[in-house]
């Protein structure tokens, strides 16, 4: 089973690795056996529903809250050449009825529901007579009254499957979960001796800082200068402040939109869609925008004004980073916020009906106690992100190597060059293997054919510590682990795995990331990284995602951008060692992408 999934992950989505937690869900689906996940947003929960789907017979139904985001997971899946469709109340009654139609005639593979259609007669007349093998519920949260975002028809879902010939296989899914909601969950869901994973809160891509500028504008002037983005969002405390630095934005020539609740739906909407279709770069916006924004590549969230509570900031830092690249959540801080947030607390519980005058009371006192915890994360002396884990729950090692006080506390340079080096083979050869293997590849022992056969002797770095023994490379092993840049994995293998601090040494370094094998496949590429090149496939994934009417990131996503401008491959079968293109995109669009780059060469 194993290759087999490997080879859908590869052949379909382009990729050579699962992530955390990935493979066991996809397998245990495949096994007949229900599912429950609590994985962090942007980890990929959509594989491990999809996989199962394109690897078993029978219809997966796939039901979720948000339509924006069913849309978008359809015209994905359609790219890569599965036969999906959804049914929302976003369809007309014609298109509803063709794609039931559709459904019944046995066209696709994945249907998106809204929970709401289940029980209408029209959608119970094809799943009733429909070989519906798995159930896959999306934003699981959603069916407990305990968790953030209840939704009533979330609790038909248990009435609907009772009413199926045959019990499909349920797997739910959901980011965020406390205990209780997920005891809620498996008993509504009715889940049976079900498989659970949970990956944890943490998202190690997601770099948190904390600054206290005299001047905020001046900051993200600075910012927004010195990095390179693909798209970013900056978050105001109010419609006033919104429109204020939308204004000094514009005024500097940065190109950006606006979102709050003053504006018409209209205006708003065009607005969301410029950002999500990259027609706009920057988001300037209250906490009214974001909810079921699925954008992948938003490189950083800026929050220019204090939020009010933990939840709320690791709610709008989170839409940052989702594709997994390295991504910058920056708060910038100043004491008079807290000020202002006590303002808007104390008002806007004022303001609300219904209540009574006690209630309001222990609201505030609730409300003010969370808000001083939130300012406890912009002073505290510690790591940031560990700060934010122990929040949630969750214990954390003291310095995570990816937050603006671990940044500062620790001097990288301080580390040799040899534990460099073997920190960069664990990296390039996936983070797979244990000591042993490790050894051999840096000491250079030709022996060991596993490594000539994996191509690991093209790496730069095998052989570098050839003058050296073996206990010279442990003592450097145990140094690594002693100052927490790696870690050994639980289970008997041991793999060496890299902590986020030793991880913070590759990333944010260079937006080329040395991958040797490919380097061997593709010969070294020396040349600069070619920016009329990439600007060049920008364009014309922006193009052809215009005239499907898609954001340009469902054609290809900027790792794949990435490696594209770095590799130049030249060739079609060389595309396949390109992340994140599978053979569907590459019969479409492959051809169009070589003769782009044939131009640089
Ligand atoms: P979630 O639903 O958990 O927020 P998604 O399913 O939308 O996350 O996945 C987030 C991004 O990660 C997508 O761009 C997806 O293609 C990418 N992704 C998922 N699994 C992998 C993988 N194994 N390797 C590389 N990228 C992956
Ligand atoms: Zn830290």
């Amino acid at each position: 089973m194993t290759e087999y999934i490997y080879s859908i992950l590869k052949k379909y989505y382009g990729y050579d690795e699962f992530r955390q937690g990935q493979e066991e869900i996809i397998k245990n689906i495949l096994k007949g056996k229900d599912v429950m996940a609590v994985m962090p947003t942007g980890s990929g929960k959509s594989i491990c529903y999809q996989i199962p789907a394109i690897a078993s017979d029978g219809i997966t139904l796939v039901i979720s809250p948000l339509i924006s985001l069913m849309k978008d997971q359809v015209f994905s899946l359609n790219q890569i050449g599965v036969r999906a469709a959804y049914l929302n109340s976003s369809l007309s009654f014609n298109q509803f009825r063709k794609a039931i139609e559709n459904a019944k005639a046995g066209i696709y593979k994945i249907i998106y529901v809204a929970p709401e259609r289940l029980l209408t007669d029209y959608f119970l007349n094809f799943a009733l007579n429909a070989n519906i093998s798995i159930l896959a519920v999306d934003e699981a949260h959603c069916i407990s009254q305990w968790g953030h975002d209840f939704r009533p028809s979330y609790t038909q879902i248990h009435e609907f499957v009772d009413l199926l010939p045959k019990r499909p296989v349920i797997a739910a899914f959901t980011a965020t979960a406390t205990s209780r909601v997920k005891q809620d969950i498996a008993s509504q869901l009715h889940l049976k001796d079900y498989f659970t994973v949970s990956t944890g809160f943490d998202r190690k891509n997601l770099h948190f800082a904390v600054e206290k500028p005299v001047d905020k504008k001046s900051y993200i002037l600075t910012y927004l200068k010195n990095i390179k983005y693909n798209s970013g969002i900056i978050y105001c405390a109010t419609r006033k402040q919104t429109i204020e630095v939308y204004e000094f934005l514009k005024a500097n020539d940065i190109c950006a939109g606006i979102y709050h609740g003053g504006l018409n739906d209209d205006e708003r909407n065009k607005n969301q869609d410029d950002f999500i279709y990259d027609n706009i770069n920057i988001m300037v916006a209250t906490s009214a925008f974001g909810m079921g924004i699925d954008k992948p590549d938003v490189s950083f969230v800026i929050h220019y004004a204090l939020p009010l509570n933990i939840e709320e900031y690791y709610q709008q830092a989170g839409r940052a980073g989702r594709d997994g690249n390295p991504a910058d959540c920056i708060l910038l801080y100043s004491g008079s916020d807290v000020r202002m947030n006590k303002f808007l607390i104390e008002k806007g519980i004022e303001d609300s009906e219904g209540i009574s005058d006690e209630q309001k009371k222990s609201l505030i006192i609730s409300e003010e106690e969370k808000l001083k915890l939130m300012t406890y994360y912009c002073t505290t002396a510690n790591c940031l992100r560990k700060y934010i884990l122990n929040y949630f729950g969750e214990t954390a090692s003291d310095n995570c190597g990816n937050c603006s006080y671990c940044k500062r506390k620790y001097n990288f340079d301080c580390i040799n060059n040899d534990s460099k080096n073997i920190l960069k083979v664990i990296y390039e050869t996936g983070e797979h293997y244990g000591k042993n293997m490790l050894a051999d590849i840096v000491l250079g022992n030709d022996k060991n054919t596993r490594i000539s056969q994996a191509g690991f002797d093209a790496l730069p770095e095998y052989g570098c510590m050839s003058r050296y023994s073996k206990g010279d490379f442990l003592r450097n092993i145990k140094w690594l682990d002693d100052n927490n840049y790696i870690y050994f994995t639980d289970d008997q293998y041991k793999i060496i795995k890299i902590t986020p601090r030793g991880m913070a040494l590759f990333q944010r370094k260079s937006t080329k990331i040395v991958n040797s094998i490919k380097n061997k496949i593709f010969g070294n590429s020396d040349s600069q990284y070619d920016s009329k090149l990439e600007n060049e496939l920008m364009e014309f994934r922006k193009k052809t995602a215009q005239k499907l009417g898609m954001p340009a990131y469902i054609i290809f996503n900027d790792s794949t951008l990435k490696e594209l401008v770095t590799y130049k491959p030249n060739e079609l079968n060389k595309l396949f060692y390109i992340k994140g293109l599978g053979e569907n995109k590459i019969n479409k669009y492959g051809k169009s992408i070589i003769e782009i780059i044939t131009k640089y060469q």
